[in-house]
């Protein structure tokens, strides 16, 4: 295949059709959870280039129900989508979305599905935070309506791991994988391109070693250094390299070109707070990001997979072969 709907990637919004058979808006819920990179368990400082701000306390008394937040969210889509009929996929994003006890997180999350116009839910979380039960639960949830789980990876270079603060390594990853994909559940990577100290190659090979362990969705963010951050400190006081939109432009194109077509790419382009942004500022006018990156794959009749070689599977200590 080498068109989603006249894209040459398998976009999100094309997925999303395809399955639901409508289109589809996220909303954004607080969990109310914190984060063991930011609350003293791992470190209090959280990743390096992390805008999640605040002490990280378990903040679960103060967060509006789910009901609540569901209504206030749907309603700041109202302008834009009137009275047309679409669903919602309930998208626990900020912090880290399994770091509560069990019962807690049943009931949050039981809580959501019971609302029919939920289609799916979506789950953030760090592959360290993901017990054996806490993964039966979203198993049992999935029987219920679609459960995606999303893991903020970055990188599969322990040196670049180490440097981002990201405070667990990368088996502790593969580990999680196959666990999340033994219990029927959908994983989704998320994958930053222009990490200090990165090369184009190490960078490519992150993207195709997702593409390898086959996962089901990959998040392809730039790299925003942001005001508030430890890297944007760093950035301040210190420049360092960040990419040029052209050097962006070819790379993504290169990801693109690495990852097997079955793979939904969920973001192409990076997702940032303006306000916060120091760098590279280019990455603020989203459009022309876009823009000039379908015409950069059009000119390089670049598509999802187009480079890919017949190459075996990865395998990991104690795996099971994927079908
Ligand atoms: S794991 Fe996520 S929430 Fe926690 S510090 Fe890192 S980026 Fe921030």
């Amino acid at each position: 295949m080498t068109d989603w709907n006249g894209k040459p990637y398998h976009s999100l919004d094309y997925y999303l059709k395809e399955t639901f058979g409508k289109k589809v808006y996220k909303l954004a819920l607080d969990g109310g959870m914190t984060c063991p990179n930011r609350d003293g368990t791992l470190g209090t400082g959280g990743c390096i280039f992390c805008s999640a701000g605040g002490s990280g306390d378990f903040a679960a008394a103060r967060r509006p129900s789910m009901a609540q937040q569901l209504e206030e969210a749907k309603a700041r889509l109202k302008n834009k989508l009137g009275d047309r009929d679409v669903s919602y996929i309930a998208y626990f994003q900020s912090y880290t979305n399994t770091y509560a006890p069990l019962p807690y997180l049943e009931e949050l999350f039981s809580s959501v599905m019971d609302f029919p116009e939920i289609a799916a839910l979506s789950v953030g979380t760090r592959p360290d935070c993901l017990p054996q039960e806490t993964i039966d639960l979203l198993a049992r949830l999935n029987r219920r309506r679609p459960v995606w789980v999303e893991l903020g990876l970055q990188t599969v270079h322990e040196q670049t791991a180490r440097f981002i603060r990201r405070g667990y390594s990368i088996d502790v990853f593969y580990d999680a994988f196959r666990r999340l994909r033994e219990a029927g559940l959908s994983v989704i990577v998320h994958v930053i391109l222009g990490l200090p100290g990165e090369t184009r190659e190490m960078i490519l090979e992150t993207v195709k070693t997702m593409g390898q362990l086959g996962v089901d969705g990959i998040k392809l963010q730039l790299l925003h250094v942001l005001s508030g951050t430890d890297l944007g400190e760093l950035y301040q006081k210190e420049p360092f390299p960040v990419m040029e939109l052209e050097e962006y432009l070819d790379l993504v194109a290169d990801c693109i070109s690495l990852l097997p077509p079955e793979v939904v790419i969920h973001r192409i382009s990076g997702d940032g707070p303006k306000r916060l942004l120091l760098a590279p500022l280019w990455s603020a006018n989203k459009r022309l990001v876009l823009n000039s990156l379908t015409r950069r794959l059009k000119e390089r009749g670049v598509y999802q997979g187009c480079a890919l070689q017949p190459s075996s599977p990865i395998h990991f200590p104690g795996s099971v072969t994927e079908p």
